[in-house]
Order: structure tokens, then C-alpha cells, then sequence
């Protein structure tokens, strides 16, 4: 990943957090499709339990991943496809630079790809000197503006349509104007001539299936179907988690990747594509290219506490129903992912101590899980990566936290397990703390280490007789 910010997510978080603008974006857009997603998983025929069996379906594959991936490389090739296996973004990147200048290609279009914005493509183009033009319309307005996606389907969703006027107006000289349709004309027509001229298509791939070596791509304005057909040259980028054995198991997860990602029951435009074209296809590329991303997902996938990360599909539903994703948005993760799969994966990519206040931010509410399409248990992963935070695992490269906070909570461990002793510990906690500012009855800072817990709101004291002491003197005959 490029350009990571993570340690700056707590003031980002707050930034974004002052912003109306942004705040109105994210509402609208939460509102949107939280619910609309949960509506359209009742409306399965199968009912919403068919994320369970989706779940099984990324399970089971992930944990034959290298046998599928064979399959997946194997059945291109025999399709007349080229298939690389990059263990890092930097082999990636190498190989789409070398297939480039074999290709002796001066333009690039590509197709909205999250795992190309993980392995920074575009930079690396544009640094050998190769023009890259982002074809899907909210990467090509994020693009103009020099921003990074702040949503996962939805990169562009933290602009309103004025600024966008305004960023036309600027960068390709359309006269201003707020409206959608104007808008999305103008962008058409620069971008019409951006695929006539281009000598590569480079795109991400949602997923790829072993048994028939098709990859799937979805788009809203059927702009891929262009980026892969029309240049001479396709190269698609995937992470190796992407794939699935059969056509059966594909067809599933498609149904809710669509329902996830845009509460719609199928992506607005799909396209499958197999290969280079040929004598009884020839609106395909002259050569097909596909490139199976490592980078960092065989250590989480040797590790079990996280290897069930690798079964999402990036439909961004978790996105749409957190609460933390609600209020700050995606460009304060300072990552490629954002939101709750944002939060468990990054730490994991990038290292867990660089990127611990992601998952620490997180409320452990369960809205993630209860959106995702393939049911992820993000929740217990969050709190997997707080403990190895704590506890400290050289596995992952964390030390454990400070020895204060450690003796403070085995200290709470003590008292919990010696009920007398926890008692009178309450009894002495709400003495001191009559010495504590308070605001309308509540403690409003806190002093040393439980300082964190006022910073942004304020506490109920401990009371003076405890719950215990109340019941035994209730009447409960009434
Ligand atoms: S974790 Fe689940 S909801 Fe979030 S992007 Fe992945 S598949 Fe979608």
C-alpha cells in the first residue's frame, strides 16, 4: 500500500468529523444503502441465510487456495491468457511495466481497481512515463482532483456535485454547471477519447472463476467493457484471495456481492471475460494478462485467528452500516481499505503497531457482520488484533502494552475473581471520586491513565451501594 497515514486516523477522524459537508455526503449515503441492503438479503429467495452458505463457499476456498489457484492459472492459460504470480505490490507493479513497454504503450485506461490503488499502479505508470486514465466516474472526478477513494465502491461519495462542477470547470474547461447529467456528459466525451486512443486496459478483477478461467467485473457505466476490449493490450489485477472454484459457487457470491455493495440484485453493468480475443471473438484484446496479487495475504492466511479476512469480497456493506465509517469516512483510515474490513485488514498488511488505532477505533457494535454479504466475523477479528496489541505477539511484530496498563488490569482481574475485595474497592472508588470534576451529576475527567475515558464523553459514577447490597434488601414478592 501507498502513502499510508494511518497514525494520523484519531485527527483525521476529528476533521471529518467538524466537516457538514462530509457529514451530510456519509448520512445520505448510510441511509441509503444500510437499509436497503438488509431488504435486499430478506428478498433472496433464499432468504438472508444465503450468506451463510457464502460463507462457506469463500471458507472452503480459501482454505484450498493454492489448489484453486492453480486451477484458476492453468484454465487461463489454456485460453490463451498470460497469468503472473507477484509476491509483492513491487512484483506487480514490475510486471505490469514490462508488459507496458512491450508493448510500447504511451496511454493506459483503467477500470476502478482497489488492489491497483493497494500496489500504487498509477504513480509508477505515470513516473515511466505512461498517461493513466481513470475511466469509472468517481475515479475519474477523485483523479482529477489528486484524491484517493474514500469509499470502496463509492470513491468519489465525499464530493457534492458543486464541487465536482467546479473541479470540471478547472481541470477540462466544462462551463460550470451543478447538474448530474451535464456533468456525466462531459466526463463521457473526455473520457470517449481517452479509450480510442489508449494501448492498454488495466483493471481489478471482483472474481475470478477456476473452472471456466473467466474473470467478472462490475461497473455502473459500463466503462470496463471498453477498458478491456478496446486497447490492444488488457492486464487485470487481482488479490488471490478473488476467486472461486465453479460457475455454481460464482453465481452465488455475485448475487450478493451486487446486494451488498448497491442493494441491487445484479451490478449494473457485468462483463466476463476469458481471455484475449480470437477468431470467434474478436472484440477482445490482442493479449490478456492476469496478475495474482500476494503481497502480505499468505502470512494472514497462515494465521488462523484472521485467515477468515481473506473470505471478503469487497462489496463495502460493512461500510455503509458503521457508525465509526459514518462519522469520519474513508480518508481518515490513511489506507486503501477503509471502514470495519479496512480496520482488520490494514493492520495486517501494513503492521499492526503502524496501524493499531484503526482497529481500536472500531465500536464492536456488530453492524459489520450483520451487513457483510459473506457474513465475516469482523467484530472477533477486531478483537483478536486488540489482544495481540496487548498481549504482544512476535509473530505480527507487537510488544506489549505499557507495564502500567497491564498491572492496572490484572489488577481488575484480581479484584473481579475476590468479590469482598471488589467490593470494597467500589466503596473506596466512589469516595474518591466525589474529588473529580463532574457535569450534571457525571464524571467529566478523569485523572492519569483513565484520563482517555473523558476525553470525548463523560461517565456515571460508581455508585456507593452496590447492585448486590440493593437486590438482597429489594422486596421481589411484588
Ligand atoms: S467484510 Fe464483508 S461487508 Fe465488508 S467489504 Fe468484505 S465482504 Fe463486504
Amino acid at each position: 500500500m501507498t502513502d499510508i497515514t494511518t497514525q494520523q486516523y484519531v485527527q483525521a477522524g476529528r476533521e471529518a468529523m467538524k466537516d457538514d459537508i462530509l457529514q451530510s455526503a456519509l448520512a445520505n449515503v448510510q441511509g441509503r444503502l444500510g437499509p436497503g441492503t438488509q431488504a435486499a438479503y430478506r428478498n433472496l429467495p433464499e432468504g438472508p441465510d444465503l450468506r451463510l452458505k457464502a460463507h462457506e463457499i469463500r471458507e472452503k476456498t480459501i482454505n484450498n487456495l493454492d489448489i484453486v489457484l492453480e486451477t484458476l492459472a492453468d484454465t487461463i492459460r489454456k485460453r490463451g491468457g498470460k497469468v503472473f504470480f507477484a509476491r509483492t505490490k513491487e512484483e506487480a507493479v514490475a510486471y505490469c511495466l514490462k508488459v507496458a513497454q512491450a508493448n510500447k504503450v504511451k496511454q493506459v485506461v483503467k477500470g476502478k481497481s482497489m488492489v491497483t490503488e493497494e500496489i500504487g499502479l498509477n504513480k509508477n505508470l505515470e513516473a515511466a512515463g505512461i498517461q493513466v486514465s481513470e475511466t469509472d466516474l468517481g475515479e475519474y472526478i477523485i483523479q482529477l482532483a489528486g484524491e484517493k477513494p474514500s469509499h470502496i465502491i463509492a470513491p468519489a461519495i465525499h464530493k457534492t456535485r458543486q464541487q465536482v462542477g467546479k473541479l470540471f470547470s478547472e481541470k477540462i474547461g466544462t462551463p460550470y454547471t451543478e447538474d448530474p447529467a451535464t456533468l456525466t456528459g462531459a466526463a463521457r466525451k473526455a473520457l470517449r477519447e481517452k479509450f480510442l486512443s489508449a494501448d492498454m486496459g488495466i483493471t481489478g478483477c471482483n472474481l475470478a472463476c477456476a473452472e471456466t478461467g473467466h474473470i467478472s467485473l462490475v461497473s455502473n457505466e459500463g466503462n470496463i467493457r471498453m477498458a478491456t476490449t478496446l486497447p490492444k493490450v488488457h492486464v487485470a489485477v487481482m488479490g488471490m484471495e478473488r476467486v472461486v472454484p465453479n460457475l455454481e459457487d460464482h453465481e452465488i457470491l455475485f448475487r450478493l456481492l451486487s446486494r451488498g455493495a448497491a442493494a441491487q440484485k445484479l451490478g449494473g453493468c457485468v462483463s466476463y471475460i476469458g481471455g484475449p480475443g480470437g477468431p470467434d471473438f474478436p472484440d477482445g484484446p490482442e493479449a490478456f494478462h492476469l496478475v495474482i496479487l500476494d503481497n502480505g495475504r499468505s502470512r494472514i492466511l497462515a494465521d488462523p485467528a484472521f485467515r477468515e479476512i481473506l473470505c471478503c469480497i469487497r462489496c463495502s456493506a460493512c461500510l455503509n452500516a458503521c457508525p465509526v465509517y459514518g462519522k469520519i469516512s474513508g480518508h481518515a483510515y490513511g489506507a486503501t481499505y477503509c471502514g470495519p474490513i479496512g480496520a482488520v485488514l490494514t493492520p495486517l498488511m501494513v503492521g499492526m503497531n503502524r496501524a493499531k488505532d484503526l482497529c481500536l477505533g472500531e465500536s464492536l457494535c456488530g453492524a459489520c457482520q450483520q451487513a457483510c454479504s459473506v457474513n465475516i466475523d469482523l467484530p472477533r477479528m477486531l478483537r483478536e488484533l486488540r489482544f495481540r496489541l496487548a498481549e504482544g505477539d512476535p509473530a505480527w511484530g507487537t510488544t506489549p502494552v505499557s507495564r502500567m496498563e497491564r498491572l492496572g488490569y490484572q489488577g481488575f482481574a484480581f479484584l473481579a475473581g475476590h468479590p469482598r475485595l471488589y467490593g470494597i474497592a467500589l466503596k473506596l472508588g466512589a469516595v474518591a471520586e466525589k474529588l473529580f470534576p463532574k457535569n450534571k451529576d457525571m464524571i467529566s475527567r478523569m485523572p492519569g491513565l483513565g484520563a482517555g475515558w473523558t476525553v470525548s464523553r463523560d461517565i456515571r459514577p460508581v455508585s456507593g451501594r452496590p447492585f448486590r447490597e440493593r437486590w438482597k434488601s429489594m422486596d421481589r414478592k411484588n
